[in-house]
């Protein structure tokens, strides 16, 4: 792989830019492959990224049934923070979160991280008791946030209205180190990182069966024949409870659509992130100036990539309030994605019935700032066989009752 660079640059404009590789191969499948992963989102990715890197494991295909990156992963709003309840989230959160930090150099590709820190407004006493507590919580953790007066919000976001007349901004909990990053180029640069040490990204190859013997999976059925592999892992977001009634167990979560939308681009106005749980909106604004709104999850399982249309007239009329100065903005464009959703808010990395398949899922609305932990986890977990970061977010929690309640820091409300 050329490195990317200043030099590179200055080089490819001195010779028309004739000279640009394709950043990841499209290989034909291999027969078999010690490792395959189901779906080139970003936590597929970032799994065999780090199943190279960390444990020189390069056998590895990553079938993907669309194309890279088009599934959650370059449908999200790109939020990342940290500032979850249970130690175990704030373990895998941060590690994620401060691997974000680097991970442009890491990858030689520009993920446009920045870190203009997140804001969770308090609109309500029961947020209030609630983020204090996430407060302390997270001070006791090592994660960096803080409690702050509706004063000190109203400076950090000067375009809130803070005196709303249903919700009046109460204080907020805030973490300076939280952002965002470009979600497409977090797929790309894992991919090309990937292809580089010698791993076929697949696109276009639907995952239709997977066959086991004895107990233990030795292949899957693909729309383009039948593949083998010594591991398994399903990764594949809204799509999980499709692929474990493919190996014949089942998984305690529902698939629901989530939408988002951005404005027309207006001049530089706001300079950090704000999520509004009570009233149900997220608001970042873009670097093209567009203003991304996310909004809540469909009341019913679904598979549709939209969401639907009472929830856009929602999300707007609770942002409205919350940030009048929107109101004459025009949307430019709607999608939805298809989100997990675990009972208790938290995601499962896990080992499951059939021996040697694992899964990673049950991100639910925020599984978008975990992809680099959880990717270094799973591939922990797969390569060794346990991972301190994934201890806690196994299957078996739902059969044993240790659930990890994330309700509060999951952000939109389910
Ligand atoms: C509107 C919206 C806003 C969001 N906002 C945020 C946010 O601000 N911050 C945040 O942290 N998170 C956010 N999220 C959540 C986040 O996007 C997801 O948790 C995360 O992207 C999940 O990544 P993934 O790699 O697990 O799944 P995906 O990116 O969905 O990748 C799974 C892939 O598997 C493929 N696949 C499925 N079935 C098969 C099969 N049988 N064979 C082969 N391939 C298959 C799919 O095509 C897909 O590409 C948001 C989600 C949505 C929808």
């Amino acid at each position: 792989m050329k490195r990317y660079s200043v030099f590179a640059i200055a080089r490819e404009a001195a010779r028309y830019h004739d000279g640009w590789e394709r950043a990841w191969r499209s290989p034909e499948p291999k027969r078999r492959y010690d490792v395959i992963i189901v779906g080139a989102g970003g936590h597929g990715l970032a799994t065999a990224y780090y199943l190279g890197k960390n444990h020189g494991i390069t056998n590895v295909a990553v079938m993907e049934k669309g194309w890279l990156g088009g599934g959650n992963t370059g449908r999200n709003t790109t939020i990342i923070r940290s500032n979850y309840l249970q130690d175990p989230s704030a373990a895998i959160y941060e590690k994620s979160r401060s691997l974000y930090e680097t991970l442009s150099q890491e990858l030689n590709y520009n993920v446009m991280f920045s870190p203009r820190g997140v804001l969770m407004l308090a609109q309500t006493h029961h947020e209030v008791r609630g983020y204090k507590r996430t407060a302390h919580a997270n001070g006791l953790q090592g994660v960096r946030t803080e409690w702050v007066d509706p004063a000190r919000v109203k400076e950090l976001c000067p375009i809130m209205n803070i005196h709303g007349p249903r919700y009046p901004v109460l204080g907020g909990l805030w973490q300076s180190r939280g952002g965002t990053a470009r979600h497409d180029a977090v797929a790309w640069g894992y991919a090309r990182a990937c292809s580089d040490m010698g791993m076929d990204i697949i696109q276009k190859c639907e995952v239709t069966g997977i066959d086991t013997d004895g107990g233990k999976v030795v292949a899957v059925e693909t729309t383009r024949g039948r593949i083998e592999c010594g591991q398994l892992a399903g990764i594949v977001a809204g799509h999980s409870s499709v692929l474990a009634e493919m190996a014949g167990f089942r998984l305690p979560l529902e698939s629901v659509p989530l939408q988002a939308l951005v404005s027309e681009p207006i001049k530089p106005c706001m300079d950090i992130v704000v999520m509004a749980n009570t009233v149900h909106g997220y608001m970042s604004q873009s670097d093209k100036g567009e203003m991304v709104i996310g909004g809540g999850t469909d009341g019913y399982v679904g598979y549709t990539q939209r969401g639907s249309f009472h929830h856009i007239e929602e999300t707007l009329r609770a942002l409205v309030e919350t940030f009048p100065m929107i109101s004459r903005l025009k949307m430019l464009r709607q999608w939805g994605g298809i989100v997990d959703v675990t009972g208790d808010r938290s995601p499962i990395l896990s080992k499951t019935p059939v021996e040697g398949m694992f899964l990673n899922c049950g991100w639910g609305t925020g599984g978008f700032k975990a992809i680099p932990g959880s990717g270094w986890a799973m591939a922990e977990l797969m390569a060794k066989g346990h991972s301190p970061l994934t201890a806690e977010f196994g299957l078996e929690r739902f059969r044993e009752g240790r659930f990890i309640d994330e309700s509060v820091a999951a952000g939109v409300a389910h």
